[in-house]
């Protein structure tokens, strides 16, 4: 079948839960990705934020055709060996003691948010139970973490949604203040948030939340799933902080691109999940941990952390240059290799220009374009990348 035909079809089968870009992508290596009109795009989306190591890493490829060829599942009824190898380096790579294992985001969230309540209700009484979280926050589409995301358009439609729910603005600790009551029983936020525009904590923030969160006897839980993994040029955001959460979800990149979920968690905390309280068929299967030990270990011993934070930095500096000569972008900000280009205007055109160019970026928040390339990015592919973004902008400024 030829691509449009296949375009079709889609919109006939599939859910139209997307707008689907007009591309078939086929094969992809590194940071490349061809169509199936043999198109070469560079990659700064990473099918969002999930290939941090860059397409079909050959560790992660091998591992998981080894790994299928010998056992694929079995369920949690049994003892799992790769699920206990990516458990211990989790757990020595961070602050974590124990691992829960699942398969998406919104999944690992729904993990940490029973947990919570499971643990305050255990530990201070029936009625503890709310949990607040960030306007412009995204933490998944189950009804549990569609009701902690802090933004209204994901509502819509699903009411009654989940009680015990408070939500606050970002980098606001008057406002986190205000809102703990004597039901609160955590915080839980993104350290940086990704889908609600790269929104950066300001300095001291995190740390003002971890201080209030032990005066106030609640857990602080980091939602690590977009920028964990390596993403912000450390393992996890929170290295920057200069503190520890309580409990941290990752996802999205864990893998290499196999679906799967995580929550990371203090020993103290663990003890009250028992046997019984919560699972999932899938959660940490053969496959998915075989992958995640592959990818986890790749990220630590080829540099990958030291070229996203070098890179990093000379890709923000490229987008503040591009900010002073184009009026119509309002704020750069970023940290590693998240990072956000805010507009006066809407940026889905762009997006569109520059695919027609070869080059995958994306626009969250309508206004915001935002760059999450593989942590295997060079200097010379995003100053390419720069190129095309300026000669974009000034197709715009000269039809306006
Ligand atoms: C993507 C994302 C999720 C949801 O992950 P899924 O795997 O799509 O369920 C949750 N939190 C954050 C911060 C995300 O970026």
């Amino acid at each position: 079948m030829d691509s449009q035909n296949l375009m079709m079809l889609s919109e006939q089968v599939i859910a139209h839960t997307y707008n689907r870009f007009p591309i078939l992508p086929v094969r992809g290596k590194g940071t490349r990705i061809w169509d199936i009109e043999g198109k070469e795009y560079i990659d700064f989306f990473s099918g969002l934020a999930v290939c941090n190591l860059g397409h079909c890493h050959p560790k992660v490829v091998r591992a998981i055709q080894a790994q299928a060829e010998k056992l694929i599942h079995v369920s949690n009824l049994y003892y799992i060996e790769p699920q206990i190898e990516l458990a211990s380096l989790l757990c020595k790579h961070s602050f974590a003691d124990k691992v829960f294992f699942c398969n998406s985001g919104a999944e690992a969230n729904e993990g940490a948010l029973k947990l919570a309540r499971k643990y305050a209700k255990e530990k201070a009484g029936e009625d503890r139970y709310e949990i607040i979280t960030m306007e412009r926050s995204f933490h998944g589409r189950t009804l549990a973490t569609l009701t902690a995301t802090g933004q209204t358009k994901y509502h819509k439609g699903y009411a009654p949604l989940m009680p015990g729910f408070k939500y606050v603005p970002f980098n606001n600790l008057k406002a986190v203040r205000e809102a703990i009551g004597s039901k609160t029983c955590a915080v839980l936020l993104e350290p940086i948030q990704g889908e609600g525009g790269v929104n950066i904590p300001s300095e001291g923030y995190l740390k003002g939340l971890r201080e209030i969160c032990d005066e106030k006897g609640i857990l602080l839980i980091l939602d690590e799933v977009q920028v964990g993994m390596g993403r912000t040029g450390k393992l996890f955001a929170y290295e920057h902080e200069d503190i520890q959460p309580d409990m941290l979800t990752v996802a999205k990149s864990l893998a290499g691109g196999v679906p799967i979920g995580a929550l990371l968690i203090k020993e103290e905390i663990a003890r009250s999940f028992e046997p019984g309280d919560h699972a999932s068929t899938f959660g940490g299967n053969f496959l998915a941990t075989a992958a995640g030990v592959a990818a986890l270990n790749a990220i630590l011993e080829e540099g990958m952390l030291e070229n996203c934070r070098r890179v990093g930095e000379h890709f923000l500096a490229r987008l503040q240059e591009v900010k002073e000569r184009f009026p119509f972008v309002q704020d750069v900000r970023g940290r590693g290799l998240i990072l956000g280009m805010e507009l006066e205007m809407d940026g889905a055109e762009i997006v569109k220009e520059m695919m027609k160019r070869g080059f995958l970026i994306n626009c969250t928040m309508n206004k915001v374009l935002r760059f999450l390339p593989p942590l295997i990015v060079t200097e010379e592919e995003v100053d390419r990348m720069i190129s095309a973004l300026e000669k974009v902008f000034k197709g715009i400024k000269s039809s306006e």
